[in-house]
């Protein structure tokens, strides 16, 4: 909701979901497709036009080269080489023969021929059902804006990687992917008008510690390049031209914020253990390889969730087996002998494959995703399970699969996991033939037959995210629902119980891996109901950690007892707020 201020600042509201303050100049990402009119040109300026277009190439070449440098310094020579595909098309012969002959025969200015030219190519392409030549006619049209853009004396539509200095990003939605590229120098803070608290850009946010404002209705509109911003991703306001006033509160905030964070680090070794001696498991969820340092660092036990989808996202190819292998390596070998949950594909939903033609689906979440995907996809599957049987014997890992909803997927998942057994034995290749074997609980389904799942596996790990979403029927990425999102619905919380009581009747732990587990007011609830691991962001660790040595599991299955007995999820989150304020005030000081 927008609001005008006194002093003359304006204020917007979202919803906050990734903590942090920053002030900066706002970019807002126009996505507004090129698209320029037909104009004619005299029998004698064809050879000027020519000329105008040839400059643009090589101009457009020169603006991808550099992009391509900063992604290489940014992120490595693999995400850069996506500008591979782009620069060719620059040097396309057909393509630019045929803008060429439109230009000549037709008279038409180097634009609108350059336009019809690349369309048609692109079109061609997209119709052919190969996932490759589509991808091709997505980079023809990329390029082809560019060159527009050039000739047109625009700026190019701005994506994420032109940006050419640190800045506030501002866009209508930002995909996974596109949080995946971010490059946290440049990207300091980012809002958008759509999403919510568990979308993935969301939680990828949080994961690379940049503060971000979700859901802000009409940011486009209200935002403007160029601004000066203020973020606050701990109560989701956005302050344009902050007052002094303003950025001094600020200051005292970030100030209390970071003592707090500086007096937490005396507890980076000790246990996460409540007040009357009782042990959790608190691991952090990580999203790369490289995400193992910040695991080392905040003082988590291993790792209770690794998105292994983020390795097959923003390239132009699939990860082998071996680039694969080296990364689950990476991270059970520095870790061990604490234990690395490795989830197997969950993509689909809001994480796509860029370079796979997968069609659109009305409902992705109920869609073509996660475990459903990888038991039609046996090869991609089966190339996975290989890679992570092969790291199993370099520390303590153990194998999760997603969106488990049935007995026989379960079963079919572990048929195709003894084919690979087999075939590594085959082959001589080590592997650790105890490797644990566990399952996501984030279908309703699941919850309910947990007993039976309960049977065939070594551990449960609730998937608060999508559990809720699919419970309570609302949309985990929509913010015009966002209020009706409720971790402490009853419905859910007798689910978590159930899954937990089963898991236990069996001698298996339950543990949740879903964002529920770095909410600071669910963490009491969720042990009292008797979670015994608890999987969080790494920059949640040392909060959730001294919250949890600050309470008494007596208190904590208390609450969950009045939970269990509740009508009202907004009486049960009041009391379990209480609980953890009470505990640790600081944290809650001058945040929602
Ligand atoms: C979840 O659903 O809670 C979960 C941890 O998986 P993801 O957020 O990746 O869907
Ligand atoms: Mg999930």
């Amino acid at each position: 909701m927008p609001s005008k201020r006194k002093n003359g600042e304006k204020m917007l509201r979202g919803i906050p979901v990734s903590q942090g303050v920053i002030r900066s100049r706002a970019v807002v990402l126009d996505r507004t497709r090129i698209d320029p009119a037909k104009w004619g040109i005299l029998e004698s300026d064809p050879a000027g036009e020519e000329d105008r277009l040839q400059a643009s190439l090589v101009e457009t070449r020169r603006q991808i080269l550099a992009v391509q440098e900063r992604l290489r310094e940014a992120m490595g020579v693999k995400e850069a080489q996506i500008f591979d595909a782009h620069l060719l098309v620059l040097e396309d012969p057909m393509l630019i023969e045929e803008a060429t002959r439109f230009i000549r025969e037709d008279l038409v200015t180097a634009e609108f021929a350059f336009h019809e030219a690349s369309e048609k190519y692109a079109e061609a392409l997209s119709k052919v059902d190969d996932a490759y030549l589509s991808e091709r006619a997505a980079d023809i049209r990329d390029v082809a804006q560019r060159v527009l853009a050039d000739l047109m004396g625009q700026a190019p539509c701005t994506g994420l990687t032109d940006l050419t200095e640190p800045c506030v990003v501002v866009a209508h939605d930002l995909t996974p992917s596109d949080t995946a590229m971010m490059d946290p120098a440049m990207v300091l803070g980012f809002v958008t008008e759509v999403g919510s608290r568990t979308s993935h850009t969301a939680i990828l946010a949080r994961s690379l510690r940049i503060p971000a404002v979700l859901g802000l209705d009409k940011a486009i509109s209200e935002l403007h390049t160029g601004e000066s911003v203020l973020l606050d991703g701990f109560n989701g306001f956005v302050v344009i031209d902050p007052s002094e006033q303003t950025l001094f509160e600020y200051g005292q905030l970030v100030d209390r914020q970071t003592s707090i964070e500086e007096s937490l680090e005396v507890i980076h070794d000790d246990a996460a253990e409540t007040r009357d001696g009782h042990r959790i498991i608190l691991s952090a969820n990580i999203e790369r390889a490289a995400d193992v340092e910040g695991v080392l660092q905040c003082g988590a036990t291993g790792v209770g969730l690794f998105r292994t989808e983020f390795l097959f996202i923003n390239r132009s190819d699939l990860p082998g087996e071996e680039e694969q292998f080296a990364a689950y390596c990476k991270v059970t070998e520095s870790l061990a002998p604490d234990p690395v949950i490795i989830r197997t594909l969950d993509l689909g939903g809001d994480k796509l494959l860029s370079h796979v033609n997968v069609a659109a689906e009305m409902n992705p979440f109920l869609g073509w995703r996660a475990i459903r995907l990888c038991l039609q996809e046996k090869d991609l599957f089966r190339t996975q399970l290989r890679a992570i049987l092969r790291a199993s014997v370099f520390g303590n890992l153990k194998i999760m699969y997603p969106m488990i909803s049935g007995v026989e997927e379960l079963e079919a998942a572990n048929v195709l996991l003894d084919e690979c057994r087999e075939q590594l034995r085959d082959e001589g290749v080590a592997f650790a033939e105890d490797v644990e074997i566990g399952i996501m609980i984030e279908t309703p389904s699941a919850a309910m037959i947990a007993d039976s799942l309960a049977k065939r596996v070594k551990f449960f790990s609730i998937g608060s995210n999508d559990l809720i979403q699919y419970a309570l029927a609302v949309d985990r990425l929509n913010e015009k629902i966002a209020h009706l999102y409720e971790p402490t619905h009853p419905g859910i919380l007798r689910l978590i119980k159930a899954t937990v009581d089963a898991g236990q009747a069996h001698g298996i732990w339950t543990g949740i891996c879903g964002e529920m587990a770095g909410d600071l007011a669910a963490v009491p609830l969720l042990l009292g109901l008797g979670v015994s691991e608890l999987s969080v962001t790494p920059s949640m660790v040392p909060r959730v950690k001294m919250l949890i040595r600050s309470i008494e599991m007596s208190e904590a299955r208390k609450l969950a007892e009045f939970a269990l007995n509740s009508d009202s999820p907004k009486e049960i989150l009041a009391r379990a707020e209480a609980l953890a304020k009470a505990a640790v005030p600081s944290f809650f000081e001058g945040t929602a």
